[in-house]
């Protein structure tokens, strides 16, 4: 029972930790009524709270829960003693004290921005509490401290900011992980696209080259042909010159 009773702390400790961002020394603000049904079962509250929830905690409470223990005096004595023995943290009710439950419930404000576990036993409190979100309640049964299983209003809360995240922060966190994935993935076939391109290209300046190649050996065909012109200019010159001189032995002859 000791160990499943521990390991629930300790699924219900990381559930506060991770969504509601507790951390140690854990602040428990305790009341009067919690502190007497531990001096009944004999539970010492600064040795068992920091092994049940195994971690550093400060105990702590307001001076409307001692002042409430005072008024009602006689029984509550020893509960007073103990309680006093805890850090007092200020609340809004220096001059006018206030019940214990409705100091501890405005020490929580709507969200718990201190990050107090709340040990009670007034079931006032108790009701109180469980309507605001990520608020661990620690009671006492059967001899031992119990930390309450996270509440209706906590776990909506969770789910909330999980569908909250899903919208905005961590699916733009996840959206940007796998556009960078994508990205690289996109480089990878822009590269691979690059290359093909370069392959496309690659034949077209070989291509061009052959093309050259092939135009170098007709230019000399021209040059042949002005050789050839030439040649045919120079044959006709020749021809003319014999031509003439072929005439004038006819001429001079009569
Ligand atoms: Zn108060």
């Amino acid at each position: 029972m000791k160990i499943k009773r521990q390991k629930q702390a300790k699924k219900t400790i990381s559930f506060y930790k991770y969504n509601f961002n507790f951390r140690q020394p854990f602040q428990i603000l305790l009341d009067g009524t919690f502190c007497q049904v531990a001096l009944k079962n004999k539970i010492q509250i600064k040795e068992q709270m920091p092994k049940y929830l195994m971690g550093e905690v400060q105990l702590c409470t307001t001076n409307c829960a001692l002042k409430e223990l005072e008024t009602l005096g006689g029984q509550l004595y020893g509960a007073k003693i103990v309680l006093q023995k805890f850090q007092v943290r200020n609340c809004q009710h220096f001059q006018n004290p206030v019940p214990a439950s409705e100091c501890l419930l405005s020490m929580l404000q709507d969200t718990n921005p201190h990050h107090y576990f709340i040990a009670t036993q007034d079931r006032t409190l108790t009701a109180g509490l469980k309507k605001i979100p990520g608020v661990p309640l620690l009671y006492i049964i059967l001899n031992t401290i119990v930390l309450d299983k996270p509440s209706q209003s906590s776990s909506d809360q969770v789910q909330a900011v999980q569908l909250g995240e899903l919208v905005s922060p961590a699916q733009q966190q996840s959206i940007r992980t796998l556009k960078e994935e994508q990205g690289i993935g996109q480089k990878d076939g822009e590269r691979r696209g690059r290359k093909r391109k370069r392959k496309q290209s690659n034949p077209n300046p070989l291509s061009c080259q052959k093309k050259k190649k092939k135009g170098l050996p007709t230019p000399p065909r021209t040059k042949t042909d002005a050789m050839g012109k030439k040649k045919r200019s120079r044959n006709k010159r020749q021809k003319t010159e014999g031509d003439t001189s072929s005439s004038a032995p006819s001429v001079k002859a009569p």
